[in-house]
């Protein structure tokens, strides 16, 4: 039996930053209303989830520490056998997207209110997107019940933060918005909020990088991502995610490596049309073409460069430019296989955009 889920009477999102902030869970459930938590977590952070465990005493009921990229089906349906034998009324996710993606599936089934800890700067806890696999297909739905009641986002957890994967993560939730800036739907609002995740990671990542234990600019990356994230959860995204879906879905490459290496690549392409939409990049970087100005940033801080690195082989990129260009959707420069073809071509190898 699942436990009746809490009725949040307030259905915004309660966001929390702060260094240390987790020492402050118990509250935040108590806030919810709910007694029996879940913690959830991928297996190299069990012992993160082990110390909400500990810090929630007798409100936690148990965690699950079996999250895996992609939100695979049977993971889920596992961690739902737990909710119902600890008849679970909250869930807390602590991790990067694949956690933040489990805790979604399991509220999409049952209404649970959920807490989100993120680690990482993917952005998945602002977004009312679900991905999910099943048999080796992935499945992306949209539902406003996969958004958190609480994000607390605690600067101290991302300290630990591989620096390589800190750098790949960061150019994953630039990527959200760089797309926002010349989405069809894009608002005032987005732009501006784009703009303020761009440049707290423009200005931020370097301090972290010269300083992984550095606070203050892991917070500032932290505000970042949830700017970015946010405005990935409010308009549409176009070639680069497109590009990076396919990637990932069709060969199987890690998602925040195989964003940053595309990145300057699809937004290269896109200011032939939307060169003034893509503007505040180049203001904040220096330049006159925004993909070849985040290509540099990239560079600077040392990420990788290359789609052959990540195991593609080149005889994919063929089957990859079908893949991307079979369905129409709206893009700011025309999407054609050939010039497709090209771009995955110059990412493989690691050349400069085209
Ligand atoms: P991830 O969650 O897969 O994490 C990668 C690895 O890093 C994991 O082993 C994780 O345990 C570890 N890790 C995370 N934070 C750490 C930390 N602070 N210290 C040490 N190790 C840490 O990677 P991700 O890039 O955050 O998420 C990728 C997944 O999220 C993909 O499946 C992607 O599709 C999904 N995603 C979904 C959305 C959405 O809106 N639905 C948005 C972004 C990403």
């Amino acid at each position: 039996i699942v436990a009746q889920p809490i009725q949040n009477s307030d259905t915004a999102v309660r966001v929390v930053f702060g260094a240390a902030k987790r020492m402050s869970i118990a509250a935040e459930v108590q806030r919810i209303g709910a007694s029996k938590v879940l913690v959830l977590a991928t297996p190299q952070q069990s012992d993160a989830a082990l110390e909400i465990a500990e810090l929630l005493g007798s409100l936690a009921v148990g965690v699950f520490c079996k999250a895996e990229m992609h939100t695979p089906v049977h993971v889920t349906e596992a961690a739902m056998a737990q909710v119902a034998e600890t008849q679970t009324d909250c869930l807390i996710a602590i991790g990067g997207g694949s956690t933040t993606g489990l805790g979604k599936a399991i509220a999409f089934r049952t209404g649970l209110p959920q807490i989100v800890i993120p680690t990482t700067y993917a952005g998945s806890e602002c977004t009312p997107i679900l991905g999910q696999t099943e048999k080796g297909v992935k499945t992306t739905l949209s539902d406003p019940s996969v958004l958190p009641e609480v994000i607390l986002y605690d600067s101290e957890l991302v300290r630990t933060l591989p620096v390589p994967m800190t750098v790949t993560s960061a150019l994953n939730a630039m990527a959200h918005a760089a797309e926002a800036l010349y989405a069809t739907n894009r608002t005032g609002e987005t732009t501006a909020m784009a703009i303020q995740g761009l440049e707290a990671f423009i200005d931020g990542l370097p301090r972290v990088l010269s300083e992984p234990s550095d606070l203050v600019a892991r917070e500032a990356t932290l505000r970042g991502a949830w700017a970015c994230g946010t405005v990935l959860g409010r308009v549409d995204m176009a070639l680069h995610h497109k590009l990076c879906h396919t990637l990932g879905g069709a060969f199987n490459l890690p998602h925040a490596e195989t964003h940053a290496i595309v990145l300057p690549h699809a937004i290269a392409y896109n200011a032939r049309a939307a060169g003034r939409e893509l503007q505040p990049i180049c203001d904040l970087l220096g330049g006159e073409n925004a993909g070849t100005a985040l290509h540099a940033f990239a560079q600077k801080m040392n990420a990788p460069t290359a789609l052959r690195d990540l195991g593609l082989q080149q005889r994919d990129l063929d089957h990859a430019a079908d893949l991307a260009t079979t369905k129409p959707y709206p893009n700011p420069q025309p999407v054609t296989r050939d010039d497709i073809r090209a771009l995955l071509q110059a990412a493989w190898a690691g050349d400069a955009p085209i």
